[in-house]
């Protein structure tokens, strides 16, 4: 089992919380220096504290309070300390932005190497970074990370399909970094190219920056012959490496000793017991040009509770995989459910291809769900019995999962729209009609 920082990474748990006790009263002093926090925090006494809960005392962060403090509002250092900026994919609004000091960058490339290293990816191995660059954190955070390890990085970005697969063949790129949508339809091309994706040399995939499923993860582990882990992150958290799967895929671990969790209620912001799903709420522990306090992720999932110790002998707590974003929640017929429960049990299908697409339609007074499904080829043989038999079992099982029953529509392979970043899953047309 290997290690990038073995002592940080399985500190005895009350040595990890005496350092975040001691990292968190650091922060909220630095965060006096923030035009955004010095009057927020006028009532704050973090002396006091003695234990990680004491940060409920503090108060929330929110996207919004970022938005509204554009640009430097929130920034604790001088503005010549400060040496790279970067923004969110403004996929819920108006993006945000963070910045970094030189010691920022590195903290956050050093995570980043953890993270790699804990999946059994390494020096050795030839990484393609099939992501994008720019203010996108995805791009830079992982190259940063994959250069620490020493991995000979390929910064490929995202698109030009085919140049990414002669890449892999090329240069027998081992590991790659995609997002689960991007990478499955690279697959697709392949095939049309008349590649077997198990044919690459590739080993490991670490695949995040939105929701998938347990389904999808092991559907891009079959379809490459890979070990697939994943990855989570937000750029207001520097980006990717947060939380990461070990070998264990068992959770995601999310380093302690830099970052604070709560799991809150989300709709009034109670903290929850360990187990209970809720909104993710982290406070940044080491950041010095731009630290959060219990910032409100808006992303749902929980803490992996089994009362074990992860078999990899890291300490630092695991959170399940993230069901989605707390707005991605849709009411159908008065029923909330996810569209990554829809996607579960739509990929447990092998009839079923990669792609999908929830439409939501208002008919007369009431909703309507339809997914389009893509099939694989072999799929459209003529055999209408077939395809009827199909249908009514994916009605059923979705109908089983989320209560309301949808509409199956088939398509061709290859007809819904590809995405070569974070996937647009739902259309909702219900306010247009
Ligand atoms: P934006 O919030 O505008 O999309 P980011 O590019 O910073 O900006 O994306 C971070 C968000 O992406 C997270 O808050 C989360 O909703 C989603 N995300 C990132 N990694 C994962 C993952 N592994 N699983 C599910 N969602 C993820
Ligand atoms: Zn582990």
């Amino acid at each position: 089992m290997a290690f990038w920082d073995k002592h940080a990474e399985t500190l005895p748990r009350d040595k990890l919380e005496e350092l975040q006790v001691k990292r968190l009263k650091d922060t909220v002093a630095r965060c006096r220096k923030s035009i955004f926090y010095r009057n927020r925090l006028k009532d704050v006494d973090e002396s006091q504290f003695s234990k990680p809960e004491d940060v409920s005392r503090l108060p929330f962060t929110t996207k919004n309070n970022l938005r509204m403090n554009y640009d430097f509002g929130l920034v604790t250092v001088p503005r010549d300390e400060i040496v790279r900026m970067h923004s969110s994919s403004g996929t819920t609004g108006k993006a945000t932005v963070i910045f970094h000091s030189r010691t920022d960058i590195e903290t956050w490339a050093d995570l980043v190497a953890r993270c790699i290293v804990m999946t059994g990816a390494g020096k050795a191995d030839v990484f393609q970074n099939i992501i994008s660059y720019g203010m996108f954190t995805g791009g830079l955070g992982l190259h940063y990370g994959a250069e620490k390890v020493g991995m000979l990085t390929i910064p490929s970005g995202v698109g030009n399909t085919k140049r990414q697969i002669q890449l892999m063949q090329d240069f027998n790129t081992t590991v790659f970094h995609a997002t689960p949508s991007y990478i499955l339809y690279v697959s697709e091309v392949m095939v049309q190219e008349g590649f077997d994706p198990r044919e690459f040399d590739l080993r490991i995939g670490f695949v995040g920056a939105e929701p998938h499923s347990e389904q999808t993860r092991q559907r891009i582990e079959d379809i490459y012959d890979i070990d697939a882990f994943n990855s989570y992150g937000m750029s207001e958290l520097n980006g990717p490496g947060v939380a990461f799967e070990c070998e264990e895929k068992n959770g995601m671990h999310l380093w302690e000793d830099q970052y604070l969790l709560e799991v809150v209620d989300p709709d009034n912001g109670e903290v929850l017991a360990p187990g209970e799903e809720g909104e993710l709420v982290v406070t940044t522990l080491g950041r010095e040009a731009m630290p959060l306090l219990r910032y409100r992720t808006g992303d749902l999932a929980r803490i992996v509770d089994d009362g074990e110790k992860c078999s990899c002998g890291r300490t630092h707590v695991r959170i399940s995989r993230i069901k989605g974003r707390c707005d991605d929640m849709l009411i159908v017929r008065g029923v909330n459910l996810y569209p990554s429960q829809i996607e579960d049990v739509l990929m447990s299908f092998p009839e079923v291809a990669t792609t999908y697409q929830i439409i939501l339609e208002r008919e007369g007074s009431l909703d309507s769900l339809i997914v389009r499904v893509e099939l694989y080829p072999k799929m459209f043989d003529g055999d209408l019995r077939k395809l009827r038999e199909l249908e009514s079992d994916i009605v059923k099982s979705i109908q089983d999962e989320i209560v309301v029953r949808p509409r199956i529509e088939f398509q061709e392979p290859g007809s819904l729209p590809r995405s070569e970043g974070k996937a647009v899953r739902v259309v909702d047309m219900r306010g247009e009609m």
